[in-house]
């Protein structure tokens, strides 16, 4: 369990980047389940849920979800699960348990981009913005690819383009972590495919995903297109599985997902 030296629930979010800004072990507080589970020392805690961070908004081009939003209130969120075939919702059922939904918040995790991540994964496949304190808004993508910098995530924006997309996952056992979970979208005949928990953090395979909107759905392109895999995704052993066994079952996943879509 962490320990706490200082605990505060600002009321404005600039008050709270700059406490974060005080001190190095200053933390942010989301769900605080993952926090907890490990031992760190916080200066002063600063406790989100005061800044009005926890919503889902919508107008016609996008949602807006904030940072302090529960993974429950996203998946029971009807408008957002009418779009992508219900997918966002989808790749959030299998973690833990509803009463551990109610409690984790989207900011943490995306800011926190943790390979095994169910959420991000899915995400990935859609067209998604962050938006950060410090580093404004950028694509999902490029801030999977930046540098560690301490900051605030206040909210996402996920761009209502209808695309069709599927998402598969395989744990040892319900409420795991996944050896591997993956996402396909298809939008305007082009094909995004996704690969996570590998167990570090998810990607787009951009050869595969070319390789696969420019040709024919049949099992000789399906079979090139896990060979474009194996090039381009790289995958590691850990106690859950090995890279030999995620290779395998990515192959097998990504087949039945991009048939699906
Ligand atoms: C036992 C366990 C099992 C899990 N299994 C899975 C699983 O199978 N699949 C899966 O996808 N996920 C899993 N998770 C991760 C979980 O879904 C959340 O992603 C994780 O708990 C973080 O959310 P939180 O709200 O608890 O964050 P916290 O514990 O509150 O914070 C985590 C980190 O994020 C930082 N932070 C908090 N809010 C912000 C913000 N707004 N901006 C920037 N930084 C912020 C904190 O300072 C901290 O460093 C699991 C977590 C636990 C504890």
């Amino acid at each position: 369990m962490f320990k706490l030296m200082n605990f505060v629930q600002p009321t404005s979010i600039d008050e709270a980047y700059s406490i974060l800004m005080e001190k190095n072990n200053n933390t942010l507080i989301g769900g605080s389940a993952f926090l907890r589970m490990g031992k760190k020392r916080i200066g002063t805690a600063i406790e989100l849920s005061k800044l009005n961070l926890r919503y889902i908004r919508e107008d016609k081009d996008e949602f807006e979800i904030g940072a302090m939003t529960t993974f429950r209130d996203i998946e029971i969120h009807k408008e957002l699960n009418s779009y992508f075939d219900g997918v966002i919702g989808k790749s959030l059922k299998g973690i833990i348990g509803i009463q551990f939904r109610n409690v984790v918040t989207i900011g943490a995790t995306l800011f926190s981009r943790y390979g095994f991540s169910d959420l991000i994964t899915s995400l990935l496949a859609l067209n998604v913005d962050v938006n950060l304190y410090k580093g404004g808004r950028m694509k999902l993508c490029e801030f999977m690819e930046k540098p560690y910098e301490k900051d605030m995530l206040l909210s996402i924006y996920i761009k209502k383009d209808n695309r069709k997309v599927i998402y598969k996952d395989i744990r040892r056992s319900s409420s795991d972590y996944p050896i591997l979970n993956l996402s396909v979208s298809k939008f305007n005949n082009e094909f995004k495919i996704v690969i996570g928990a590998r167990p570090v953090n998810a990607i787009i395979a951009k050869k595969s995903s070319k390789f696969i909107s420019e040709n024919p759905i049949n099992e000789e392109n399906l079979n090139k297109m896990c060979q474009l895999i194996e090039d381009e995704v790289s995958f590691g052993s850990d106690m859950r599985a090995s890279a030999l066994y995620r290779r395998e079952v990515c192959k097998t996943l990504l087949k039945r997902a991009v048939s699906e879509v």
